[in-house]
């Protein structure tokens, strides 16, 4: 039986899409019952065509339908998203050469539907944004451009989780607020679609898992084609995370290479940043902070603490090294740090309580014990972290495999870790 996708309505009732869609052959499995996906937008959509907000719909499928082989039918789409798709296949294919992506997008009418440069005198550019160093990078390189700020609820704040989006849409109006300009926050059942636990295996050869190497980027992208006809937006900016000196080390669904293909209408979008890494945008917010008094505010915490920085896991352990080492002071960029803070550190890396792996090692800790010491004279306080810059990655990396092996040799985890390969 052939595998088939097919978007058979698309309901518009003021903010919210609605998509409904039929289903056939073995794929199914891969995908949650539902058969409808549901978007909502900020302002009204009824006098949005379908061929722009169909966009979402197909853009969220693509990745899906080369993979597994579908033939996708849509009944209109917007013509410049549509002769995109091969670049974006081909940017898949790059990303991935040991996977095959096939299948097809069968479209009744294709329509061009957005307004021309000439039509509209205005143009605007708009930024996703989640209040990281990233896109803080991106909002900072391009704040003259007064972007409009993007965000959306289901991508990893899921659904249903209120008080993660509350802190999220919080930080994000503080930038806003901060810089005068203004929010979009659209919320999307798009990770309500695909069924992840399923595809685990099936994505095996290609190393990633579906939402981080697959569906996110232009999953998250195609939301912008209603908001780029309604705003007439000439550009869509979407940090990047990984860099230009890590090209060949890593997967990811959002990258220059797929992204910077997809257009709809007029607008284009711009995977930026990638010339830079970490330090090297820590460097320039930094920078910015100096030249202009605001300084980032900054959110990277894993542990989500009511929207701050809880400022002693891994992630902000790093970023505040990373800004110390520029010779800043974190207590600028929404961290609380003091010589309380520094012996907590030493205290949790000494005891092998803070877990850092190898990559994370060479990746951000060693460059940033070298960075720290060529800085030396910039650093406020350098000697609350000479230690720190004499601390020997090799024997730590070392000893926390000893303890993490003993950690899973005890009786009781390895029959919990037994339990666990019986239940997959
Ligand atoms: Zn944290």
């Amino acid at each position: 039986m052939n595998n088939t996708i097919q978007l058979v309505k698309t309901e518009k009732n003021n903010q919210l899409v609605n998509f409904i869609y039929e289903v056939s052959g073995d794929i199914a499995k891969y995908l949650y019952p539902k058969r409808n996906f549901a978007v909502k937008y900020p302002f009204d959509i009824n006098d949005i065509p379908e061929s722009i907000l169909n966009v979402t719909f197909a853009g969220n499928f693509l990745p899906f339908i080369f993979l597994f082989n579908v033939t996708l039918t849509v009944p209109a789409l917007d013509s410049a998203f549509y002769y995109c798709i091969e670049d974006v296949r081909k940017g898949y294919q790059e990303m991935y050469p040991r996977m095959p992506f096939n299948g097809n997008v069968i479209v009744k009418k294709l329509y061009n539907e957005f307004q021309t440069p000439k039509e509209t005198a205005l143009r605007n550019t708009a930024s996703f944004f989640s209040g990281g160093v990233d896109a803080y990078t991106t909002l900072f390189r391009h704040l003259d451009e007064k972007p409009f700020l993007l965000t959306l609820h289901g991508a990893d704040i899921k659904l249903d989780d209120l008080k993660g989006w509350d802190s999220l849409s919080s930080l994000t109006k503080i930038a806003s607020a901060e810089y005068s300009l203004e929010n979009i926050f659209i919320s999307s059942e798009f990770r309500l679609l695909f069924n992840e636990g399923a595809l685990i295996r099936f994505l095996e050869p290609s190393g990633d898992r579906w939402w981080h190497g697959f569906q996110h980027g232009i999953g998250i992208i195609s939301h912008g084609a209603a908001v780029a006809y309604k705003y007439n937006l000439s550009t869509i900016y979407i940090a990047s995370s990984f860099s230009k000196d890590q090209k060949n080390t890593y997967t990811c669904a959002s990258d220059p290479t797929i992204d910077n293909h997809i257009r709809f209408g007029f607008t284009k979008i711009v995977h930026d940043g990638y010339e830079l890494n970490r330090q090297n945008k820590i460097h320039y917010l930094c920078q910015q902070g100096n030249n202009t008094h605001h300084f980032a505010k900054v959110h990277v915490c894993f542990q989500q603490a009511e929207g701050k920085n809880c400022c002693h896991c891994e992630k902000c352990y790093r970023t505040i090294l990373e800004i110390i080492a520029e010779g800043a002071d974190p207590n600028d960029f929404a961290f609380e740090w003091n010589i309380e803070s520094v012996k907590a550190f030493e205290k949790s890396l000494k005891s092998y309580s803070l877990e850092i792996n190898d990559a994370g090692i060479s990746r951000y800790y060693v460059p940033v014990q070298k960075l720290m010491k060529l800085n030396k004279d910039k650093i406020k306080n350098y000697e609350w972290y000479e230690w720190f810059t004499k601390f020997d990655f090799e024997e730590y990396s070392r000893q926390l495999s000893l303890k993490l092996k003993q950690r899973y040799s005890h009786p009781r985890i390895k029959k919990i870790l037994r339990k666990i390969k019986l239940m997959r």
